[in-house]
């Protein structure tokens, strides 16, 4: 059986290209790149080299880029760095909306005394920039937003929510993990001061990230050991990864082009056909400031457990949230933020696309989709058998 893979939020197949250009530095180039010797030293060119690659997507100077482990680390290191720059300025800003790497850390801190706002958003999966105007005060140390959201593909405007961190003279982090690689990103003009990315998102290995810290701006590592990525993350450098991440980037930034109409032509194709082939079905988010490559549906009265189950008997990979959440039945936090009923929450599919993803698959999804929600709905404990 084929897998017809469009799970590409939750995580992407490894580039061919990035596979080729990491094997070198598992098998031959193996030494440890702050080594005196020149086994090891000879390394560190190319992990100099990837970051180059990763400031060119994002529009930003090489010694603005740390590599870390995952965008989890880089969320955590943007905030934790913010607060302890300005201890007097314990407030922070939120979103509902927002992947636990933040969610989860923002709740924590809450707990330990910090002054959380979370910012809500509307049906669409939007924030309204008043509420963001009249959520920064004096004391706010960091305004934290992601770019675009992992579960809807809603895109945040996060300049116009970094002018506002800027009027109250506070940092401004973006959780752009799902965004780098899908939108273009020009940092050297922005209000962004710590940017988060995540390598496995874009076609580069698990276990990879990187942090754009803005130059000038005061950085505590979250990390604490050697004097690694300019003493601003601690631990020998995972090379062959962030060799990859770098190559990933260069690719990314090839495709970005392409991938706006080849690959939102497929996702629009998927979804105009899902939504009109079952009633009671409605997409969850933002209808155009949305990644290309994202679609949520809600099949209401269905279980979206129900549906991932009969699509993987298929080989269709696809989700019934974020990643991170599923196992739980509880509708998603985002989902719920934005109101969505709870028939229509419990019911929701994410579809996300890459460049592998071929107009064959979209077609096999949209033969077998629709008799899979016709089947469940005559046998659904909500009661609208048959629709
Ligand atoms: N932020 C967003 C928006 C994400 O979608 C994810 C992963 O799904 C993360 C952060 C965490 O990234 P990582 O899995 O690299 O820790």
């Amino acid at each position: 059986m084929n897998t017809v893979y469009l799970d590409n939020n939750a995580t992407t197949r490894v580039a061919p290209e990035v596979l080729e250009a990491m094997l070198p530095f598992l098998r031959d180039f193996w030494g440890n790149p702050s080594s005196m010797h020149s086994f090891g030293g000879q390394v560190r060119k190319h992990i100099d080299n990837a970051r180059r690659q990763v400031a060119a997507l994002l529009g930003a100077e090489e010694d603005e880029i740390i590599f870390t482990s995952c965008g989890t680390e880089s969320d955590n290191a943007a905030i934790a760095s913010a607060l302890a720059a300005n201890p007097c300025r314990p407030h922070i800003v939120t979103t509902r909306v927002e992947h636990p790497a933040v969610f989860g850390l923002c709740q924590r801190l809450e707990k330990e005394g910090h002054q959380v706002t979370w910012l809500s958003v509307d049906t669409r999966g939007m924030l309204d920039l008043d509420e963001a105007r009249r959520a920064v005060r004096d004391c706010t140390g960091v305004v934290s937003v992601m770019w675009a959201n992992n579960e809807t593909g809603v895109i945040f405007p996060v300049e116009e929510v970094g002018k506002i961190a800027k009027s109250a003279g506070c940092a401004f982090h973006v959780d752009a993990v799902q965004a780098v690689g899908k939108l273009p990103v020009t940092l050297r003009q922005s209000t962004i001061d710590f940017l988060s990315l995540s390598g496995h998102k874009l076609h580069a290995p698990k276990g990879v990230g990187a942090l754009y810290i803005r130059k000038g701006t005061k950085f505590t590592p979250l990390i604490v050991g050697g004097h690694q990525e300019m003493g601003r993350r601690g631990g020998t450098e995972n090379v062959a990864s962030i060799v990859g991440l770098g190559a990933a980037c260069e690719l990314a930034g090839k495709h970005m082009g392409e991938e706006q109409t080849r690959g939102r032509g497929l996702r629009d194709k998927l979804e105009r056909a899902l939504l009109a082939a079952a009633p009671d079905t409605r997409l969850n988010g933002h209808p155009e400031m949305r990644l290309p490559n994202t679609t949520n549906i809600s099949f209401e009265y269905v279980e979206g457990e129900a549906i991932l189950l009969r699509l993987n008997e298929l080989g269709i990979c696809a989700s019934s949230g974020s990643a991170c959440t599923s196992g739980s039945l509880e509708p998603s936090h985002v989902l719920r933020a934005m109101g969505v009923p709870y028939t229509a929450a419990h019911g929701s599919v994410r579809f996300s696309l890459s460049r592998y993803t071929t107009g064959g698959e979209i077609d096999f999804v949209i033969t077998h989709l629709p008799p899979i929600i016709k089947a469940l709905r005559e046998i659904s404990p909500f009661g609208r058998k048959g629709r």
